[in-house]
């Protein structure tokens, strides 16, 4: 199984390189020459704890890894970090079913691949004779950065800077980051807003002189963001575990179609379920659920993907994406696997913002668009505490009211992918649920949420209480570039 661009690079890579490399030259995205098949009935999977499916899923897409390599870098990943030996427990409360992505150390889905991919990629340093430390750089509007800290803290042969715009996080986010344990971890934070931090970060990945002097310093830069393979791929994973668990539980029989809701922003995970589809999962539809920037509905209902709009700031915000940079990748499978049609439609959307597919998109089909507006939201929330007691946030709450919609239209069972813990959003979930409850003191905040909820305060939360802070370094954007140099050591 080979790689290739979905913008006409014809040079193929294998997985550990294109992990490597997480961006191909031209511009486009990592995909795979053809879709692997399972090869085996899904029927084989059921019984199976969550790290054996997660093998049988990977070993199709990761193929230059050995059996015992792969298995090496799943045992590291899904371990004691989680908060349950499930890692994915699906929940049923009232007559939804909702798969839980948020039992890993940032209680965020995040957290699923992230916990894999600095051992895949340490692994495809070794496999390809690279000799190089890397630097993880990532820019954060809040909770990828804590994501990536958490998962490369201490891993051998890396280290990680992750720059946050100051004033421009949560107060809970930013402790989460400054409070970061590991030798190896940097957090500055930049006098400037996310797109300056992101901008910089940017520039510096193409900066000539920059990665000179890393690489005589024996370093090289990577990136983590959602779409390096290494991220994408383990996240199909937890689809096959979600169908086998349904079977298991006898909401479906075997074979039988089964429905998934995903709470999208930059479209990476719900493409994941798209993948398992394509290798044998009898998964139905995909029901993409959008907040009130709605650019994936509005897709999915004209056929023209324009973000010429204003950004809205919701309760929502691992949501607040006008670019989607996944959905690439399902425009080029959906066009036949055509590169150059591909392209010019990217050089659209760089141009001028906006594309128009036409109507013979192969996979349109597999797709329904839903979007909740913040009402909608905060009315879930409520419903679903009133009916069954159990507490959403409100990504996951986005995708709730979405399920609730589609189910008019269609009787095949439904999935509601549970994107994160309650505990990650208090204030606007306890003021869903009584308004009363919403304080200044993060920690007040927490132990009621604890009280209504039933659900005991998770590590991430009352770790940070009295957690010394390890990280106080602020620059400006000029002054990035030191930060990194800094550290060459
Ligand atoms: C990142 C994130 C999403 C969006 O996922 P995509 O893969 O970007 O579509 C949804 N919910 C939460 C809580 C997230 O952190």
């Amino acid at each position: 199984m080979e790689y290739i661009s979905t913008r006409g690079d014809l040079r193929k890579y294998s997985a550990s390189q294109a992990i490597i490399r997480g961006l191909c030259e031209d511009g486009g995205l990592f995909v795979p020459e053809q879709f692997p098949t399972l090869g085996m009935p899904v029927g084989k999977l059921v019984g199976k704890g969550y790290k054996e499916v997660a093998y049988e899923v990977l070993r199709l897409f990761l193929t230059d890894y050995t059996e015992e390599e792969l298995k090496d870098c799943i045992n590291k990943a899904y371990d004691s970090k989680f908060d349950t030996e499930l890692i994915a427990p699906l929940a049923k409360h009232g007559d939804q079913y909702f798969l839980e992505l948020f039992h890993g150390r940032t209680i965020a889905f995040k957290d699923m691949a992230l916990s894999i991919l600095p051992h895949l990629l340490t692994c495809a340093l070794k496999k390809n004779n690279i000799r190089e430390k890397v630097i993880i750089m990532t820019a954060t509007s809040g909770d990828t950065g804590k994501a990536a800290l958490e998962a490369f803290a201490d891993v051998e042969n890396t280290k990680i800077i992750v720059f946050y715009p100051k004033g421009g996080v949560s107060r809970i986010q930013e402790r989460q980051m400054v409070t970061q344990r590991g030798n190896n971890t940097k957090v500055v934070g930049v006098l400037g807003n996310f797109d300056d931090c992101q901008s910089a970060v940017k520039r510096m990945f193409s900066d000539e002189a920059l990665n000179d002097e890393l690489s005589t310093a024996g370093y090289r830069f990577s990136s983590a963001n959602s779409i390096n393979i290494g991220r994408l791929i383990p996240q199909v994973a937890y689809y096959a575990y979600a169908y086998v668990k349904m079977v298991e539980m006898g909401a479906i029989s075997e074979g039988e179609e089964l429905n998934f809701t995903v709470p999208t922003g930059n479209f990476g995970n719900i493409l994941a379920a798209f993948y398992a589809k394509n290798i044998g999962i009898p998964v139905g539809k995909l029901i993409c659920a959008s907040n009130e920037n709605k650019v994936l509905y509005d897709f999915f209902q004209t056929g023209v993907y324009d973000k010429n709009r204003d950004f809205i700031l919701t309760t929502s915000p691992s949501m607040d994406i006008l670019i989607s940079s996944n959905l690439e990748r399902l425009i080029y499978h959906s066009l036949g696997n055509d590169a150059k049609a591909n392209a010019a439609l990217m050089r659209d959307l760089a141009e001028k913002g906006r594309y128009e597919v036409g109507s013979a998109m192969k996979y349109m089909d597999d797709f329904a668009g839903i979007w909740a507006t913040e009402d909608n939201v905060k009315d879930t929330i409520k419903a679903v505490y009133d009916k069954c007691g159990y507490i959403i946030d409100t990504h996951t709450a986005v995708a709730a009211f979405a399920d609730m919609k589609y189910k008019d239209t269609d009787n095949r069972t439904s999935v509601v992918v549970s994107t994160a813990s309650p505990y990650k959003f208090m204030a606007s979930v306890l003021a869903a649920i009584d308004v009363s409850l919403v304080s200044d003191d993060d920690f007040a905040m927490a132990e009621e949420l604890s009280k209504v909820s039933k659900v005991p305060i998770p590590k991430a939360v009352s770790d940070l209480k009295g957690a010394k802070i390890l990280h106080d370094k602020v620059c400006s954007v000029e002054e990035m570039k030191g930060q990194v140099e800094s550290m060459l050591v």
